[in-house]
């Protein structure tokens, strides 16, 4: 019996865009919106305000992979943030299937000089004594992650598809495909017996 392969996603500007200092307004086919149109979500932690935008092709991307892949979280966001985001964007269906929820508490951080880095080290997912699902495994070879920071998954360069960065304030923010590009490169792999040899080419 074949299991559904893992796909690993990011949330800031994979999956979303979200800010504590929204634009008044912003311009939308030729038009300004007002900040209320422009937004797809907004909540509080502890006394700041976020504003959130989903990306465009979200539903259909997130729907897909739902459909054909088991769902993970990787954020390097605090719980309190990834929680919040999950549930103003996640449909109820598909939020009660993630297989899990990593926040920043399960990244490493790499200090090179003076600069930090951080990786989200898939070894975490398939290591032993930290299984996530006995009944599926998951391994190198049927596992994909979904990031716009290549140094997060430099430990698993085999095992990831990076995407542009998205920022909702970026004049063009609205013509994006890359979610697509996406869903059709996982589309190609999603039968093959090692994600590994599709990858990283
Ligand atoms: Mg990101």
């Amino acid at each position: 019996m074949t299991h559904k392969k893992l796909v690993v996603l990011d949330i800031d500007e994979t999956l979303v865009h979200t800010t504590n200092n929204p634009l008044l307004e912003i311009k939308v086919n030729s038009g300004m919106c007002p900040i209320t149109e422009c937004y797809d979500f907004t909540f509080m932690i502890d006394k700041h305000r976020y504003w959130g935008k989903k990306r465009p092709h979200f539903d259909t991307f997130i729907k897909y992979i739902h459909t054909n892949f088991e769902i993970g979280i990787w954020s390097a966001g605090s719980e309190d943030y990834v929680v919040n985001v999950l549930m103003n964007t996640f449909p109820n269906d598909i939020l009660q299937d993630i297989l899990f929820v990593y926040t920043f508490a399960s990244c490493q951080i790499l200090q090179i000089e003076s600069e930090m880095y951080i990786i989200k080290d898939l070894n975490r997912l398939w290591g032993l004594g930290n299984v996530i699902d006995e009944f599926r495994p998951y391994n190198n070879t049927n596992t994909i992650v979904v990031d716009d920071n290549p140094y997060t998954y430099s430990q698993n360069k085999d095992n990831a598809i990076g995407v542009n960065a998205w920022r909702f304030t970026m004049e063009n923010a609205l013509l994006d495909y890359d979610l697509l590009r996406v869903q059709s490169i996982i589309s190609h792999i999603k039968n093959s017996n090692d994600v590994k040899e599709h990858l990283n080419k």
